[in-house]
């Protein structure tokens, strides 16, 4: 069989589709030289700030500084507890250990890959300061569970979005529900720039503020410090760049929708197990995960007919050698179970029918 060439994301067919404009903008920041917090970020705040329906945007540096900056202008620090997931990838958990609290990991549901907020409960102590749901492979967690037991114990909620950029959960878009939400613009995420790049968004005014003085030196008034800040500016290029994507960030969700579902229908009757919608909101499918005991020997026949794959996550976190030893003593059973079994396929808006065929052909054929 000829060998084909289809990778996990096709950033190269779309910037062809989005050259002009971003080349336009960037052309523009060059002779405008304004290069730090320029028009550019502050147009793109206003614009996710508008688009996910909350008061304040604060762009930031990455996915993990969007949840570093959180985690401390929700005044989470030493000796603190954070409930959170053990499958994900690590910066979740990264970003609760910058602050010097402790990552509390309870078990995922099998189906979604998301927290199980039916064990959250048992895990609070009271150390507990936070839930830190991640929304794994773009569909959203639990969050009327997640909240009704943040409002009973007075937890905040920080929600980790970096893989659900424009979902929607209850009528309110990712990041939208809890006190702070949190986005990654990693090239490959469903909103991605050329770089790196984040963002908060919130409705809270004091922590919003709180945000913005982390991110810029711990300055509100420059050249007045009020604390230990950081360097963690969204990039004016990148934004010009994400403000091209996120006119459209609603089509590319919805491709991702319809590509999803053509996977999906492929697998019908076989044993291979296609991602679970659960219906409560809408999945922007930032990955299409199936789950296989022959997991490795589908990964191998894609990797031999020329078709990426990739594992998320191999390891759950409480397993990774980072942490092993602190967690040495508990077992998360979904999550260890899952990450032996997990496989994702190429995903991006461009992928095209064909592809999506020749594609499921080899994952039956390795069955
Ligand atoms: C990508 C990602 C992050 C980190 O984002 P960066 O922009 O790479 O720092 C955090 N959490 C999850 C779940 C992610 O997928």
């Amino acid at each position: 069989m000829s060998k084909l060439n289809i990778p996990m994301v096709d950033l190269k067919g779309q910037y062809q589709t989005l050259k002009q404009e971003i080349d336009n903008g960037i052309q523009d920041v060059l002779n405008a030289t304004s290069f730090i917090l320029g028009p550019n970020v502050q147009a793109l705040e206003k614009e996710v700030a508008d688009y996910c329906g909350v008061k304040h945007a604060i762009g930031v540096a990455s996915g993990t500084d969007a949840l570093h900056l959180a985690l401390l202008a929700a005044g989470i620090g030493p000796g603190d507890e954070v409930i959170t997931t053990p499958f994900t990838f690590i910066a979740t958990a990264e970003a609760i250990a910058y602050v010097g609290a402790k990552p509390v990991f309870v078990d995922i549901h099998p189906d979604t890959f998301n927290i199980d907020a039916s064990l959250i409960e048992a895990a609070i102590t009271d150390k507990t300061k936070a839930v830190l749901p991640v929304h794994m492979f773009g569909q959203s967690a639990d969050m009327d569970s997640i909240a009704d037991i943040c409002k009973k114990h007075k937890l905040k909620i920080i929600e980790d979005c970096a893989q659900s950029f424009g979902a929607e959960y209850a009528g309110k878009k990712s990041g939208a529900y809890g006190d702070l939400g949190c986005f990654s613009f990693f090239p490959s995420k469903n909103l991605g720039c050329y770089g790196d790049g984040g963002m908060v968004i919130t409705n809270d005014d004091a922590m919003a503020e709180n945000v913005r003085m982390y991110r810029n030196h711990g300055s509100k008034v420059r050249y007045y410090h009020s604390c230990i800040g950081y360097n963690s500016r969204l990039d004016e290029m990148q934004a010009v760049i994400l403000r091209v994507k996120l006119k459209r960030i609603d089509e590319y969700n919805t491709n991702r929708y319809n590509n999803a579902q053509a996977y999906t229908s492929k697998l019908k009757g076989s044993t291979i197990t296609a991602p679970f919608e659960d219906g409560k909101g809408s999945h922007v499918y930032h990955q299409y995960t199936i789950m296989s005991d022959k997991r490795d020997a589908i990964h191998q026949a894609l990797t031999d007919r020329g078709i990426a794959s990739a594992v998320y996550y191999p390891v759950p976190l409480h397993r990774q050698e980072v942490f092993a030893e602190d967690y040495k003593d508990i077992s998360l059973p979904n999550a260890e179970a899952v990450s032996e079994k997990v496989v994702s396929l190429p995903m991006f808006p461009e992928l095209r029918r064909e592809q999506i065929e020749q594609i499921m052909e080899t994952v039956l054929s390795a069955i």
